[in-house]
C-alpha cells in the first residue's frame, strides 16, 4: 500500500475530545481537546517526533493512532486508506502493521511471563507459524536487539532496564511492522544506556526501513532520532519543520521558549524535563485568540483575540504565529 505522495501514515485534523461534564438534563457541557485538528505525515523509513510540555495531547494522538481511543474528527490513513473504513483482515493488518515501545518496559512486560512467550505471544495469535517457527523467530529476534537466544526462558526481572526494553522492541518487531510508535522510549532508562537504545533503534530502523512516531519531551533525545518534528501546544502543533530546521532555527515563541529551557545555564545539569515558566491554561478552558498568548513574551495586539492560521514562512517550516502573518 503507498499513498500519492508515499506516506505510510497520514494524520488530517485529528481531533480527541472529552466530554467531561454534564447538566442535570444530561446534555454535555465541556469538552477536553486533548488533540484539537492534528496534522502530519510519516515516510517510510523517517522518524517522525511530537514535542512539548506534558499533556499537551502527545501520548493521546498515539492512542488514536493506535486505536486505543477513537477520534472525535479527522482522519488517519494508512498507506493511503483511511483506517476508520478498514475491516476485519485490513483491521487485522493494520493492528499489526503498527506497533508500539512504551516508556517504562518494567510495567509493559509481563512479570509471570518468560521472554519466549513475551515475544511469541503476537506471533502465535497472528499467525500460523509452529511452534518450532516460533520458537526460532524468539531467537533471531532476541539476537536482533543485541540478546542471547537462551535468554527466551528467562523472566523480565532477571533483565536490566535496557535489557528489558530491548525486550520490548523485540516484540514490537515480531510481526515486521511498517510504523512503530516510540512513547517516550528511552526517559525511564539510565543516561548512560539511553544512547544504546536509540542506537539500536535507529540500526533497526536502517534495516527494515521502519517509520517512527517518537513521543519524547527530551529535546536532544528528539534532535538525534528524528527527520521532521511537530510541536504540540494544548493538542494543537504550533510548528512543524525538518528537525534541524527546528532546532536551527525555531520561530514560534512557545518552541524558543522550549529550547531555550531545555540549554542548562552549566554544562553539568542534566535535564530531561521541559522547564517553562507560567502555567499550561487547562485544555477545558483555552485561552481566545492564540493559546499561547498567556505565557506568550512576544504577544501583541491580534494575539488574545484573533486565532492564528498555519503559514509556512521558509518551505516545509510551518507555523501557527501572528507573527508571521498567521491572521
Ligand atoms: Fe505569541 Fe502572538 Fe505568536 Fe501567539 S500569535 S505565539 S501570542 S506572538
Amino acid at each position: 500500500m503507498s499513498t500519492s505522495n508515499g506516506a505510510v501514515l497520514s494524520v488530517e485534523g485529528l481531533k480527541k475530545h472529552f466530554p467531561v461534564s454534564r447538566s442535570l438534563l444530561g446534555r454535555t457541557r465541556q469538552y477536553l481537546k486533548a488533540v484539537d485538528g492534528v496534522s502530519f505525515e510519516i515516510e517510510p523509513g523517517m522518524t517522525y517526533g511530537l514535542v512539548g510540555e506534558s499533556g499537551c495531547g502527545k501520548t493521546t494522538t498515539a492512542k488514536l493512532i493506535l486505536l486505543l481511543e477513537e477520534p472525535t474528527g479527522g482522519r488517519i490513513l494508512f498507506g493511503g486508506e483511511p483506517v476508520s473504513g478498514l475491516k476485519s483482515d485490513g483491521l487485522r493488518e493494520y493492528k499489526a502493521s503498527v506497533q508500539a515501545v512504551f516508556q517504562d518496559p518494567w510495567a509493559s512486560l509481563n512479570p509471570r511471563m518468560r521472554v519466549r512467550n513475551i515475544i511469541g505471544e503476537p506471533l502465535e495469535i497472528n499467525t500460523s507459524l509452529t511452534k518450532g517457527e516460533v520458537r526460532s523467530r524468539v531467537a533471531g529476534l532476541l539476537e536482533e536487539v543485541g540478546l542471547a537466544p537462551y535468554q527466551a526462558d528467562l523472566f523480565p526481572h532477571e533483565f536490566s532496564g535496557g535489557q528489558r526494553q530491548r525486550i520490548g522492541v523485540a516484540r514490537a518487531l515480531a510481526l515486521n511492522p511498517k510504523l512503530v510508535i516510540l512513547d517516550e522510549p528511552v526517559s525511564a532508562l539510565d543516561v548512560s544506556i539511553r544512547a544504546q537504545i536509540m542506537n539500536l533503534l535507529k540500526d533497526l530502523q536502517a534495516e527494515h526501513n521502519l517509520s517512527y512516531l517518537l513521543i519524547a519531551h527530551h529535546l536532544a533525545t528528539v534532535r538525534h532520532m528524528c527527520d521532521r518534528v511537530g510541536v504540540m501546544y494544548l493538542g494543537r502543533i504550533v510548528e512543524e519543520a525538518d528537525t534541524e530546521e527546528l532546532y536551527e532555527n525555531p520561530l514560534h515563541p512557545y518552541t524558543r521558549a522550549l529550547m531555550s529551557a531545555a540549554l542548562p545555564s552549566h554544562p553539568d545539569i542534566q535535564r530531561d524535563e521541559i522547564i517553562l515558566t507560567g502555567e499550561v491554561p487547562s485544555p477545558l478552558d483555552t485561552p481566545p485568540g492564540c493559546h499561547f498568548h498567556p505565557r506568550c513574551p512576544a504577544r501583541f495586539d491580534p494575539c488574545d483575540s484573533v486565532e492564528p492560521v498555519k503559514t509556512e514562512p521558509s518551505s516545509g517550516h510551518r507555523v501557527v504565529c501572528h507573527l508571521y502573518g498567521g491572521a
